[in-house]
């Protein structure tokens, strides 16, 4: 329909919605303020500082991917001509994920790359590991040795000793295959202090594991995290996030603390952490008794017959039945039981809850982190979310919530290696039948169990001393040469994990290497490519660079060309190793990176036809223009596809959790109260602690050398209600002990509203440190000293804080600030959830005023007690180990790096 003159005015002036806009399509980004890609070679602007003189300067514009979380954003490398160095990083507007759009993070890739303390040669310890000798050795040397000790351990037919721990993967399946070649089962990642919560809830419904909410298009976007401000995906969603609101949407936030995100919503429910579950099921409640639920779809793609049959033989297999019976057995879901437990008002529940109950096929939800990697028991939240879609018919849909699997392209390599011929029992305990990834937080108690050894560990852009739970168990096991016979930290930049390593070897930032990316960040399905920017430059410039080191910084190495390199040395030519790294275009020769990408590339649906379009080939588009939308939008699929669970629908009934003795989790149900759940805390003493959100401009750990994000946020207090303060009797800035149940941290207070009475927070990523003989991270990293006080007990105390140092960057001696913040995650228990395996992030904790000698950032943990509670959580999972038919694990389900079919089953 024609717009009118009225409408048309109104719309300009923002007083009404934008009524032709088209949500997804890159197209619809104005792009005539950017440089034409034709013309990205020779871009010439005035230089800023020069003003206000007109000197201009020219640049190449070289796309490449932001490497600082998981979206893949687009960013443009300007190259400046004069210096041939980057200058800035601007946003890429020809990626269909962000559409030109960068958080403070990607344009500040720029003081990673400039970071006077990066690491640019490898190192190798001197003295014993962790005492902070280092010496510069060749690379020749580094590989090689490192190449030895993976030959010797792969020549004992270990196929669980050689160990890849990924803290950002960033690439598409790379490294998989480097370990399929080499044939040992040794991928472990962050996952499960991450979405391992989430993605156990998502894929007990439907395989895919994770949610790819089309925000644009909803008429509710409902969300269980701050994805306005941080998070996965938070850029692409958040602009995604106010189009939606643009349009009309209203935005529900759940979550205790009232984050930036949460500020902007139409509806904010600060519910009590753990609850969450109790107030999505009083929803779904209320959808099935106003009939709002969507019959066709319900009816045709949820097994709900096969629920009927399992547990209500003698009932007809009717449709209304099976309602009646789900109304049934919600019946204890009201909304004053959701109020009760959420500790919120009812009307609240009722209110946001007919939002929910009206929006039909679009409604957008999302969990990632969150509630659901909270609390014991966490992963229900992600499963009865997922129900309010099932229920409204909101799956796939426009404007509703699809499996991000359907966004994600998956790249044909060039060459597959067979699976691995064994199973690594430290990643996948048999204990954690359900565990939907590595448990990667107990790796540290399960080698002090006796559970197994590492012959080699690689740590990669990983910092798990700092950003795990209970880091000092870490320390002990990466201290002892038995447990970890050679730690090998790959990684940009220093970190207090690469501190305990024998190698450590520099990688590149963003622009300094390649990575394939896609991931479902909207509607549509994409792939980008993240190419090292000097590299193509030179490369436009007429010189071909043959390894990309040539034109990095120092020694950094390009991290395909590194795995590439060592696998070929690794093999003595007897192990079949090399034949994986054989070019695929010329007969019995190595394979080029560039070959990697150019394979890859020309099996893109639709992009050789685009590149031949332009007269390039799929790689040069790709250099060219860094970024290739595959479908513009990818709804409904399943309508072909299926839902590929054993059932073939959506699972609201599953037989898995039956089979493996959770039968009371058959159905979505809150049946897990929290171990931070009122019931479970000691009276009015005890709070809960909510440690799992981050400041928006930080990096997990990798902002510390990045001084603009530094300068915006450098402290961690701890937040806490006035209602609260006035109970303990401290006011702003006073210093408060936080005891958790190994071990405490003193911070200081900051009393606000925006958190809820008996919960306390404390963000992330804030609280870095080194040792005096350490290296590194001056912007945001406190000098301390690690003091063994007996009996297992540790204590770290603030020798200083962050001060000015001269460089050769200007900067560095301007630093104001001094407060580096506290490591709390250091004082944190490690919980794993029985199902899920996640890490359960909420800690109990006890408030007091400090004693006279413990002052600010003081830390001590008791690594004995640590143990100890590891073990009581274990045998939460020992207790209920079922193997139905001798499985492991569920044989539908994904597991990272699958192992052979055979050893999905426990050895007779
Ligand atoms: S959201 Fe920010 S940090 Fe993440 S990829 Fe985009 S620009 Fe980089």
């Amino acid at each position: 329909m024609k717009k009118t003159l009225i409408e048309d005015i109104a719309q300009k002036l923002r007083i009404i919605p934008n009524l032709d806009r088209e949500h997804s399509s890159s197209e619809s980004v104005d792009l005539r303020k950017y440089p034409d890609p034709e013309n990205w070679h020779d871009h010439i602007e005035l230089d800023a500082n020069e003003w206000p003189k007109r000197v201009e300067r020219r640049y190449s514009l070289v796309p490449t991917t932001c490497f600082n979380c998981e979206s893949a954003c687009g960013m443009l490398a300007y190259v400046d001509k004069e210096s041939g160095q980057v200058a800035k990083f601007e946003g890429n507007p020809h990626h269909p994920g962000s559409r030109g759009r960068n958080c403070a993070k990607g344009p500040a890739t720029i003081n990673q790359i400039n970071d006077t303390e990066r690491i640019l040669y490898p190192m190798k310890r001197v003295g014993k590991r962790g005492e902070g000798g280092w010496e510069r050795i060749y690379w020749d040397q580094a590989l090689d040795e490192i190449a030895a000790k993976i030959r010797t351990s792969l020549k004992t037919e270990a196929k669980d000793r050689v160990v890849y721990h990924v803290g950002r993967p960033g690439n598409e399946g790379y490294v998989e295959r480097v370990l399929k070649a080499w044939g040992v089962d040794g991928h472990n990642s962050h996952t499960n202090i991450c979405s391992a919560g989430a993605r156990t809830g998502y894929s007990l419904w439907h395989k895919h594991d994770r949610p790819s909410p089309d925000h644009s298009n909803a008429k509710v976007i409902l969300l269980t995290s701050s994805h306005l401000e941080t998070g996965h995906y938070f850029n692409p969603h958040a602009q995604r996030i106010l189009e939606g609101m643009m349009d009309g949407a209203k935005l529900i936030v759940i979550d205790p603390r009232l984050s930036n995100t949460a500020s902007m919503a139409d509806h904010w429910l600060p519910t009590w952490p753990g609850s969450e579950s109790a107030l999505f099921l009083a929803w779904a409640k209320m959808i099935l008794e106003r009939d709002l639920y969507d019959r066709d779809f319900v009816e045709n793609w949820v097994n709900w017959e096969d629920w009927l049959e399992a547990d209500y033989p003698d009932e007809p297999s009717t449709f209304e039945r099976f309602i009646e019976l789900l109304l049934e057995e919600y019946a204890e879901y009201t909304p004053e039981f959701a109020a009760a437990e959420c500790r919120i008002p009812v009307e609240q529940v009722i209110e946001a809850g007919e939002a929910v109950a009206n929006a039909g096929s679009r409604l957008s939800t999302h969990v990632w982190r969150s509630a659901a990697i909270g609390n014991l028991g966490g992963w229900q939240v992600a499963r009865t979310l997922h129900l309010l879609n099932v229920l409204t018919g909101s799956v796939g849909t426009e404007g509703g919530t699809s499996p991000n699997s359907w966004s994600k392209f998956s790249p044909e390599l060039f060459d597959e290696p067979p699976a691995p011929d064994g199973w690594n029992e430290l990643h996948f305990p048999l204990e954690y039948t359900l565990s939907h990834y590595e448990m990667s937080h107990i790796l540290p108690h399960l080698v002090k169990d006796g559970r197994g050894t590492m012959d080699v560990y690689f740590t990669r852009v990983f910092n798990p001393v700092w950003t795990y739970p209970d880091g000092f168990s870490w320390i002990g096991m990466l201290e002892d040469e038995e447990s970890v016979g050679c730690h090998v930290a790959l990684t940009p930049t220093w970190n207090e994990t690469a501190f305990f390593a024998d190698y450590v070897l520099p990688m590149g930032h963003a622009s300094e290497r390649h990575d394939i990316n896609s991931y479902a960040t909207s509607a549509g399905k994409w792939v980008a490519f993240r190419q090292p920017v000097l590299r193509e430059y030179a490369r436009r410039e007429g010189r071909e660079v043959e390894f990309t080191r040539e034109v990095n910084p120092g020694e950094v190495w390009e991290e395909d060309e590194f795995w590439n390199e060592l696998s070929w040395r690794i093999d003595d030519g007897t192990m079949g190793i090399r034949e994986h790294f054989m070019s695929p275009y010329r007969e019995g020769e190595r394979i080029t990176v560039d070959e990697y990408y150019q394979y890859t590339f020309e099996r893109v649906p639709g992009l050789p036809e685009a590149a031949a379009a332009e007269g390039l080939d799929a790689l040069g588009y790709m250099r060219k223009h860094g970024a290739f939308l595959i479908e513009e939008a990818t709804y409904s699929k399943h309508e072909q596809e299926g839902w590929p669970t054993p059932s073939g629908k959506q699972e609201l009934y599953s037989p898995t959790m039956v089979e493996f003795g959770y039968p009371e989790h058959a159905i979505p149900h809150y049946r897990i109260r929290s171990h931070v759940h009122p019931d479970n805390l000691q009276g009015e003493d005890e709070y809960c602690l909510l440690p799992n959100f981050r400041l928006p401009q930080h990096i997990h750990s990798r902002s510390a050398n990045a001084k603009w994000l530094v300068e915006i946020g450098h402290r961690n207090p701890i937040w806490i209600h006035p209602k609260d303060a006035a109970k303990l009797g401290v006011a702003e800035g006073d210093l408060l002990k936080i005891e958790t149940e190994i071990g405490w941290f003193v911070d200081k207070v900051w009393v606000t509203e925006g958190i809820k009475p008996g919960v306390v927070g404390c963000s992330h990523h804030i609280g870095r440190w080194r040792r005096a003989q350490d290296q590194g991270n001056r912007f945001l990293s406190n000098e301390v000293s690690i003091e063994d006080i007996g009996d297992g007990k540790k204590r770290m105390r603030t020798v200083s804080g962050v001060g000015p140092w001269e460089s050769d960057d200007p900067d560095t001696n301007r630093v104001w600030w001094r407060d580096g913040g506290v490591h709390q995650n250091i004082t944190h228990a490690v919980q794993p959830d029985p199902i899920s395996g996640a890490h359960c992030w909420l800690q109990k904790v006890r408030l007091s005023r400090p004693s006279a000698d413990e002052k600010y950032g003081d830390v001590e943990v008791d690594t004995e007690k640590s143990f100890e509670y590891y073990k009581r959580w274990n045998q939460m999972a020992k207790q209920r180990e079922t193997h139905p038919r001798g499985e492991r694990r569920p044989l539908w389900m994904k597991r990272p790096l699958s192992p052979k079919k055979e050893h999905w089953f426990i050895p007779e």
